[in-house]
Formats: structure tokens, C-alpha cells, sequence
């Protein structure tokens, strides 16, 4: 080893020690925090002048993946922001969006499985403290009432602390029960800018159980929410430029299904085998896509979700390019009167 070599070698060995120490120092923790905090402080994401949806969970409940949360997305513009369920883990989502919760203008329920409303709780307190000033409205089908109603009594307690602690100047009492809006499939919300429909799925035994359309300046996106392939669907969803779709990888359930009855967990077994007949199996989706011109296909709601990029790419077996896996924070960005599509 050269002389040259040997003295570089030691000046990284000293440096790496003194960067070790300094780390352990309080002074030099405070202010990295310090830089850290005000970065994240200054680093609100611009608002995009169009439709904007942002994948805040991306899971279904088989399968556990930390960097998946469970069914949630965002439809966001400079004059609206819709919260399309709100799974577990999606609460932690939506904050690494930044997305703006201080004007949420209300969460969209498709059904009330536990993997689209466990995040409802979180969700009503983080608007809240982020100023919402009247109650959080929780727009779904026949059912969203005693949802709500039930989430609101077992929060009570926490509501009541809360304001107790901060003040009702910061956390104005009424704002903070969640409002229920039961609605029949059909127009459910509409401005100038903006025309939200809720469609009839079919997610049987879950009856009803819904999914959107969202209109806005020209440009429009539907969300499935769990369903099997659903001619209803597709036929509201006719030139839509985006469809995200519930998805079930067929070859990667049944192997789950075969290793759970060999491994003599038949209870297990049963459930992944129940789960197969209310989900859209990929290989239905693309062709009902094209036929009803939709401009492009994006997978959520994965069954079972991919735990790596194996089972990612077997989840896209037989698919075409065109068709995209989403993955959690996502963006996908919508200029209005456009056909243009961008994705980061
Ligand atoms: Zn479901
Ligand atoms: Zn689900």
C-alpha cells in the first residue's frame, strides 16, 4: 500500500470517530434537529392547477407490507381535497403527502369493511387540529351512519380532553364529532369545478358498497373501491382518463391458499379462498378497461398485497405495459382540459 493510500485511510478513520462523537453530542443533536424540523416546516408541496391523486394506501388486509398502508386515496385540486377511504397506517400516509388537511373537504367511504375506516378516528383529529372549523363530513352508502355514530361515541372521552387541554379557541367543540352523509348511488357532490358520483359495485356479500367518479375541468378518475369486475363500473367509468382498480393476483392467492392448508393452517386457508370471489381479478381488467376507453388502468387495493418486487411482478402476470401497480405516495397529476397524464 502506498504512503499516499495509508494516510488517506487514517484521515477517514479519525474523521469517521470524531463524526461518531460529535453525534452523541447534545449541542450538535440540537441542531440537526433543529435543520431537520425547519425543512420539513418549509417544505409544503406546491398546489397543482389541476387534478391531482395521490395514493395514501395502496394495501389490502392480506399481507402485511410497513411500506403499504390499507385502501386510501386522495383526490386533491386547488379548490377541493376528497379522502377516498382511510385504511390503517393511511393517517401516517396522508402526513408524509403534506397532504392539506386544513381544507379536507370531506372523506368518501366505498364500504365499511374495517380495511377502508380504520383511519377514520385519526384522520377527524388531524383536520381538526389543523383548523378545521365544522364537523368532518363522512359521505357513504346506507350503513355510514352507525359507522360514524360509532366512531364518534368511542372518541368521545378523547374529544373532551382534548379541548379541555388546548382550548376551545383551537379546537372549537363542535367541529369535533364527524357528520355522516348517506347518500343513494348517484350525484352525490357538485360546484362549478367539480361533480362527485357514487357508483353501484359488486363486493357481495357487502351490499352496498360503492365507487366514484370524479369530474373536474375536463378531466376525470374513478375509484373502485373492492369489487369483482363490475359492468356498472365500467360503464359509468366510460372515458375516464384514470381508473384505479381493486386487483386480485390469482397465481399468488392460490399459492398463499395450497402453503396455508400444508402448513395445517386450514382456518386461513378458507379465508384467502373466501376472498378470491369479491375482488377483480387482474386478468378481467384490462380488456372491460380498453372496451370502455379508459386512457389508463392503475392497481390498488392489491390481493394479496406484494410484500417485494417478485410478488409485484407476478401481481402484472399477462398484463400489458400500459397497466401500472400503484405504490404508496404516488402522484398522479391531471392539467385541466388536457389529455395529458404525469406520474411521480
Ligand atoms: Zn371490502
Ligand atoms: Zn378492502
Amino acid at each position: 500500500m502506498s504512503r499516499y493510500l495509508k494516510i488517506t485511510g487514517a484521515v477517514v478513520v479519525v474523521l469517521t470517530i470524531l463524526g461518531g462523537v460529535a453525534y452523541r453530542a447534545a449541542p450538535v443533536q440540537d441542531a440537526l434537529m433543529r435543520t431537520g424540523v425547519a425543512a420539513m416546516l418549509g417544505s409544503a408541496p406546491e398546489t397543482f392547477d389541476g387534478l391531482q391523486i395521490v395514493v395514501c394506501g395502496s394495501a389490502s388486509p392480506l399481507g402485511n407490507n410497513p411500506d403499504r398502508a390499507q385502501a386510501c386515496l386522495a383526490v386533491v385540486t386547488p379548490e377541493h381535497f376528497f379522502l377516498v377511504d382511510v385504511g390503517a397506517r393511511s393517517p401516517m400516509r396522508i402526513a408524509q403527502a403534506q397532504l392539506p388537511m386544513n381544507r379536507l373537504t370531506a372523506v368518501m367511504l366505498t364500504h365499511f369493511h374495517s380495511d377502508h375506516i380504520a383511519g377514520l378516528a385519526d384522520v377527524n383529529l388531524a383536520s381538526w387540529v389543523a383548523g378545521r372549523q365544522a364537523s368532518m363530513q363522512v359521505y357513504g352508502p346506507q350503513g355510514v351512519e352507525t359507522v360514524v355514530a360509532g366512531f364518534n361515541q368511542a372518541y368521545r372521552l378523547d374529544r373532551g380532553y382534548r379541548v379541555a387541554h388546548h382550548g376551545e379557541g383551537l379546537l372549537p367543540p363542535s367541529a369535533g364529532p364527524m357528520k355522516a352523509v348517506t347518500f343513494q348511488p348517484g350525484l352525490v357532490w357538485q360546484d362549478d369545478d367539480m361533480t362527485v358520483t357514487s357508483i353501484l359495485v359488486d363486493h357481495h356479500p357487502i351490499d352496498p358498497a360503492v365507487g366514484y367518479r370524479f369530474d373536474y375541468r375536463g378531466r376525470s378518475v374513478v375509484i373502485s373501491g373492492d369489487t369483482n369486475a363490475s359492468d356498472n363500473l365500467f360503464a359509468a367509468a366510460a372515458g375516464a382518463d384514470i381508473v384505479f382498480h381493486d386487483a386480485l393476483a390469482r397465481d399468488s392467492l392460490d399459492i398463499m391458499q395450497n402453503a396455508l392448508a400444508k402448513a395445517g393452517r386450514s382456518s386461513f386457508a378458507q379465508i384467502v379462498a373466501d376472498v378470491s370471489d369479491y375482488h377483480a381479478d387482474t386478468r378481467t381488467l384490462e380488456e372491460a378497461a380498453t372496451a370502455a376507453g379508459i386512457e389508463q388502468l392503475v392497481l390498488y387495493h392489491l390481493v394479496p398485497t406484494p410484500m417485494n418486487s417478485l410478488t409485484e411482478t407476478m401481481f402484472l402476470r399477462g398484463l400489458s405495459d400500459k397497466t401500472l401497480l400503484a405504490h404508496d405516495l404516488q402522484i398522479f397529476e391531471l392539467p385541466p382540459e388536457s389529455e395529458e397524464i404525469s406520474i411521480r
